[in-house]
C-alpha cells in the first residue's frame, strides 16, 4: 500500500484536518485494510457529519473491538506511517556465507579465524587494530559482514529483564551477537547498531569471568546462566565450537545450569562433547502457524524436537520457551497440537524448564516489523502501550492465553518449572 496515496485519500475524506490528526487517521486506516484485506474506501466513507473525532472514534472501534471500550486512550499509539525507513527482509533462502570477515588483531592467530578461513574461503577476509563501525548499512544485509573479535568489556550481566516485569533471575553471557534467523518478532532488528554478525574469539576468558563471579538464582535450584540473548544459541556452533569449550567447564561446575537457547538443529557439537546434567538446551517453540509464517529460515518443529530428543539421549536437560504467543484466531487450537506433539515425543522427565511469554515489543520495533515484512499478520493483534513502555496484548487477552496454556503444560509436564516470562508482576503472581 502506498503512504502518499493513503494520506492523500484521508485528506480528501477530511481536508481541514492537521498534520498530527491525518497521522493518526492515516495509521488506523493503514491497519485496518491491512487487517482485513479491504481497500481504504470500506474504511473511512466521506460524510457531512464526519469529523476528526467522530472518524478516529469509529476507526478505533474497529481496530480495537476487544479493547476500545476498556483501554486508556493514551495505549492507542498510533505513530507516522512510514515504511521505507528500512530495506524489507530478504527472505531468498541461502547459507550464511558472509562476504566480508573482519579479524581483530588481538585474535587473528585464534582457531575461531582459522575455522572461518576455511569455512569461507571466497570471502574477503580484513584485519582490523580495534572494534570499529563495520557491517552494512542495513540491517537486512548485517550477514553479509562477520566480526571475529576479542571481547574486553561486556562479558557477563543479570538478565535487564523488562522495566517493572517480575523477573525471574536469569543471568546472561554475551557470546556472539547477530544472527542469520529472520523472526519476524526479533529485538535484535531494532537493537543491533552494528549490522553484522560479531563473534568473540576469546572464549576463556568469558569462562574465567564466570568462574569468579556470583549469580543470582531466582526461583530456582540453581542459578542460571544463558547465551542465547543476542544471538541463537547454537546457529554457528559448527563455527565457533563454543560448545566444546561451555560444556566441559560446565562439567567442573555443577553448582550452576547454563543453557544453550536456540530455534536450530545445529546439535553436532553438543553430542561430540557429550552430554551433561547441569547444561539444558532450549528450543524456542511455537504454533506450526508462526514457525512457517514468521520465524523464517529456522527448522520446523518436529526437527527442532527431533534433535532435542537427541540431545537429552546423549545426557542433556532440556527446556523449551514457548515466546512469544501470538494470539489469532484458532491460535489456543495450535498451540495445544505443539503441546500435544511435544508430550509425544519427547522425554518428559528430562525437561527443567518451561517458559511462556505473549508476543512483546518496543514502539520502535514495530517500525522495523512493518517495514522490513509488510505482510506480517503478528502485529495485526490488538496491542496497546503497557506498564513498561512496551507494546502488548489487552491484560483480559494475556490472561486468557496463560490461563490456557499454562494448566496444558503443567499438566503434561509435571516435572518441569513452568514460569512467566517478562509479564506484568500482578498477572505472574497469578500464575
Ligand atoms: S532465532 Fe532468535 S536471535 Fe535469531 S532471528 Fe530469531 S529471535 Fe532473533
Amino acid at each position: 500500500m502506498n503512504v502518499t496515496e493513503l494520506e492523500m485519500y484521508v485528506k480528501n475524506v477530511l481536508p481541514c484536518v492537521g498534520v498530527n490528526k491525518l497521522r493518526e487517521l492515516t495509521r488506523l486506516v493503514y491497519e485496518i485494510c491491512k487487517r482485513e484485506h479491504v481497500l481504504p474506501q470500506e474504511v473511512l466513507v466521506s460524510s457531512k457529519n464526519l469529523t476528526f473525532e467522530s472518524a478516529k472514534k469509529q476507526l478505533l472501534c474497529r481496530r480495537y473491538p476487544i479493547n476500545f471500550k476498556t483501554a486508556c486512550k493514551n495505549q492507542f499509539y498510533l505513530p507516522k506511517l512510514e515504511l521505507t525507513s528500512a530495506l524489507p527482509a530478504d527472505l531468498t533462502p541461502k547459507p550464511f556465507y558472509p562476504k566480508t570477515v573482519y579479524v581483530e588483531t588481538p585474535v587473528k592467530d585464534s582457531a575461531l579465524a582459522a575455522r572461518a578461513r576455511a569455512f569461507f574461503p571466497k570471502a574477503e577476509f580484513k584485519e582490523i587494530e580495534g572494534k570499529m563501525q563495520v557491517g552494512s548499512e542495513d540491517f537486512s544485509k548485517r550477514t553479509e559482514t562477520l566480526l571475529i573479535h576479542q571481547e574486553k568489556y561486556d562479558f557477563l550481566k543479570p538478565c535487564p529483564c523488562s522495566c517493572g516485569s517480575a523477573g525471574c533471575g536469569y543471568n546472561l553471557v554475551n557470546l556472539g551477537f547477530g544472527c542469520r534467523f529472520e523472526c519476524e518478532y526479533c529485538f535484535l532488528q531494532q537493537y543491533q547498531n552494528l549490522h553484522a554478525v560479531l563473534l568473540p574469539a576469546n572464549v576463556d576468558d568469558f569462562l574465567a569471568k564466570i568462574e569468579q563471579g556470583s549469580f543470582r538464582k531466582g526461583p530456582f535450584l540453581r542459578p542460571r546462566i544463558g547465551s542465547g540473548e543476542f544471538t541463537d544459541s547454537l546457529v554457528f556452533d559448527d563455527l565457533t565450537q563454543y560448545s566444546q569449550q561451555i560444556v566441559p567447564f560446565f562439567k567442573k561446575h555443577a553448582q550452576w545450569d547454563f543453557e544453550f537457547k536456540t530455534k536450530s538443529v545445529n546439535i553436532g557439537g553438543l553430542l561430540q562433547v557429550g552430554g551433561c546434567e547441569n547444561v539444558v538446551v532450549s528450543w524456542s517453540v511455537n504454533s506450526s502457524k508462526i514457525i512457517s509464517e514468521a520465524e523464517h529460515f529456522t527448522p520446523h518443529l518436529t526437527s527442532r524436537l527431533a534433535a532435542a530428543c537427541e540431545v537429552a539421549h546423549a545426557g542433556y536437560r532440556l527446556g523449551f520457551h514457548f515466546d512469544p504467543v501470538v494470539i489469532y484466531d484458532g491460535y489456543q487450537q495450535d498451540y495445544s497440537r505443539t503441546v500435544e506433539q511435544m508430550a509425544d515425543t519427547l522425554p518428559k522427565d528430562k525437561i527443567a524448564w518451561i517458559s511462556v511469554g505473549t508476543l512483546r515489543f518496543s514502539r520502535e520495533l514495530k517500525k522495523q516489523i512493518e517495514t522490513r515484512f509488510q505482510n506480517n499478520f503478528i502485529l495485526d493483534g490488538e496491542f496497546l502501550l503497557d506498564f513498561d513502555g512496551k507494546m502488548r496484548y489487552g491484560e483480559q487477552q494475556r490472561l486468557e492465553a496463560y490461563h490456557f496454556l499454562i494448566p496444558l503444560l503443567r499438566k503434561n509436564f509435571p516435572k518441569a518449572v513452568v514460569y512467566l516470562c517478562m509479564e506484568d508482576p500482578h498477572i505472574a503472581q497469578q500464575f
